[in-house]
């Protein structure tokens, strides 16, 4: 056999049993491709910090692998939108098995200019946030992307503008670059940005009803997640984690790297807003912080999603600095334990949250209901962290001990069906669900759907497996009649409150968690159903007189851009669908004049103290 050709085969048989594999194993056998370099934060940490600089990362060989990079779920396409230019791909070398330049270049710390760096910087980044999302410490499963297709296409050059985002649409993450035009600065390159983007991206994979228009946190659980990816990323990294570690010594309520998000972003809009060239000197930029003390009492009704998404990202980050306090031993290690805690804890109860609709108390109440399930009733700290849950909740004015703690159940089951029956397909699941509906509070007279039906193989402590989980999420429209002046020119339009639940169950059936979403017509939960309409109602309005909604299919809202109303209106099939359309950070464009805007009222931008006015 030749050298490449027996080189192929010893990775396909690792491939094959790499789940199986301890970590150790997995690096001395090869499993991970060589020279794949990227930043750990971005350009601007980079030159502050030569040890948080670039970096390789550890990503696993597959088969099929191709120049772009292009593999299983993602594909770089380096076209950009504003010069009609298509940047050659990095290109898969075969008998190397690395990724290299146009001239055969070792894409390292040398080549950080070519664009072919940037491409397999932004994929290797995407990549490692997936593989850590369908890891057992994660979810456990394999995620789904929320667009028509398995490969997510990365475009890390796609225009110039200050901004980056998920596009469902297209398909897309699109990055930009800003600055001074000789000398660009490329959000491609920042690792916060592109590991929020890609959060955005997975949660809409898991989550898709979130992208519906229903609330201001729900649209803030959107950034909540995406900068949580953006935390856990930079904290699983041993480089970062070793350089945080001399940064705070032990003591997460310093300033640093991890807390802080998209630093080199950041200090350009600093700079900008005090009128200086540049980028502030000293301290760290950033664009948000998760180490802040918000409260749901400093919201205010109007708040952009990003503002509001801080508060729930304070809160897991007081988590980990709890967790953090309680053990002993080097910082590096301490941080590392208190990381794979924080994955486990955080990112497990996205698979009890509802289908639509979700706010934050009820992330609250899947956190510590997956925390009852799973800690080990002999841990010593359950009691421990029990307590932290419950204060950092409580504090922030999100969710209260007692409503933390109420585990809502279905009523007893009318007709039992097999836990097989129900996990083997959604039809399976359908007629469980439609069996039981009296149970569950589905009305009868609504036609259900079964949104989303998988099965987990999720870690405890120690690497110890969990019980398998059946999740069954099911969803239901409640129709009504935007009948009031107040929703300006969609007044007429048929809109839907979106109803629905997540039900939980272990390999024999039984009931581990329950969440959902009442109607207005079922008389268990009318006073609920009813209280979600009026919010609705109250939702849209507010937002049709803010000059937030664009329609869709009219000018230049048509094509998402740099710059897009936080709402789009879309009533090509007939009834009315709202969207939210999240970026980076808040781009609430001027939209008076044209027909963009439904109200014609203008708006302006918002970052911290900051405010100006960008138009099309
Ligand atoms: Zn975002």
């Amino acid at each position: 056999m030749s050298d490449n050709k027996e080189k192929k085969s010893k990775s396909t048989n690792l491939y094959e049993v790499r789940h199986f594999l301890r970590e150790k194993t997995r690096q001395d056998f090869g499993i991970y491709l060589d020279d794949v370099f990227g930043y750990l934060q971005d350009p601007w940490v980079a030159r502050k910090t030569g040890e948080a600089g670039i970096k390789p990362f550890r990503i696993e060989w597959e088969p099929g692998l191709a120049d772009g990079p292009t593999n299983s779920r993602l594909a770089v396409v380096d076209f950009n939108a504003d010069t009609g230019l298509l940047v050659p791909p990095a290109k898969w070398d075969k008998k190397q098995y690395k990724f290299v330049g146009p001239k055969g270049e070792i894409l390292d710390a040398k080549h950080s200019d070519l664009y072919q760096f940037h491409q397999v910087n932004a994929w290797a980044v995407v990549q490692s946030v997936l593989d850590m999302f369908e890891g057992p410490l994660a979810l456990g499963r394999p995620i789904p992307w929320g667009t028509d297709g398995n490969r997510l296409i990365l475009v890390p050059h796609a225009g110039f503008g200050e901004n980056a985002f998920y596009d469902r649409r297209s398909k897309a993450l699109q990055f930009y670059y800003y600055g001074d035009p000789a000398s660009p600065k490329y959000t491609c390159l920042s690792h916060d940005i592109i590991v929020h983007e890609t959060g955005h991206a997975i949660l809409d994979g898991i989550r898709p009803y979130y992208f519906l228009f229903s609330s201001t946190e729900t649209a803030a659980f959107h950034e909540f997640v995406a900068d949580l990816s953006a935390l856990l990323a930079a904290l699983r990294n041993n480089y970062l984690r070793h350089v945080v570690s001399d940064q705070t010594q032990g003591d997460l309520s310093k300033d640093n790297f991890v807390s802080s998000l998209a630093e080199e972003f950041g200090a350009h809009l600093s700079g900008k807003a005090k009128g200086k060239p540049k980028e502030i000197v000293g301290g760290i930029a950033k664009l948000r912080d998760a180490n802040n003390s918000l409260k749901m009492a400093d919201i205010r009704d109007g708040d952009s999603p990003h503002r509001c998404s801080q508060v729930l990202t304070g809160a897991i980050y007081d988590l980990l600095k709890n967790i953090a306090k309680g053990y002993q031993g080097k910082v590096n290690q301490k941080f590392w334990w208190a990381t794979e805690r924080l994955i486990r804890m955080a990112l497990q109860p996205l698979d009890f949250c509802p289908p639509v609709d979700v706010r934050f108390a009820d992330y609250a109440r899947a956190l510590a209901r997956n925390f009852e399930l799973y800690e080990p009733l002999d841990s010593k700290r359950r009691e421990a962290y029990a307590g932290f849950i419950k204060n950092i909740f409580l504090e922030r004015g999100i969710c209260d001990p007692d409503s933390l703690n109420a585990h809502s159940l279905p009523g007893e089951w009318d007709v039992y069906h097999d836990i097989n029956a129900i996990s083997g397909s959604r039809t399976g699941a359908y007629y469980f669900l439609n069996d039981n509906r009296k149970a569950l509070h589905i009305p009868w007279n609504q036609d259900l759907l079964v949104s989303d039906l998988y099965m987990t193989n999720k870690y405890g402590r120690a690497g110890c497996r969990l019980p398998r989980e059946v999740v069954l999420e099911y969803v239901w429209r409640e129709e009504f009649k935007l009948d009031e002046d107040r929703f300006g020119p969609l007044k007429g339009q048929t809109a839907e409150l979106l109803c629905g639940g997540t039900l939980v169950l272990d390999e024999r059936g039984n009931v581990l968690s329950w969440q959902h979403k009442p109607g207005s017509q079922e008389k268990q939960d009318r006073d609920e159903g009813e209280k979600r309409l009026a919010q609705l109602r109250d939702h849209i309005a507010n937002h049709v007189q803010d000059g937030l909604v664009g329609l869709r299919g009219e000018s230049e809202v048509d094509i998402l851009g740099p710059w897009t109303p936080p709402v789009v209106a879309d009533t090509s099939s007939g009834a009315l669908r709202l969207e939210i359309a999240p970026h980076l950070r808040d781009s609430r464009v001027r939209l008076g004049g044209g027909s963009a805007g439904l109200a014609g009222k203008s708006e302006l931008d918002e970052w911290g103290d900051n405010k100006w006015t960008i138009k099309f």
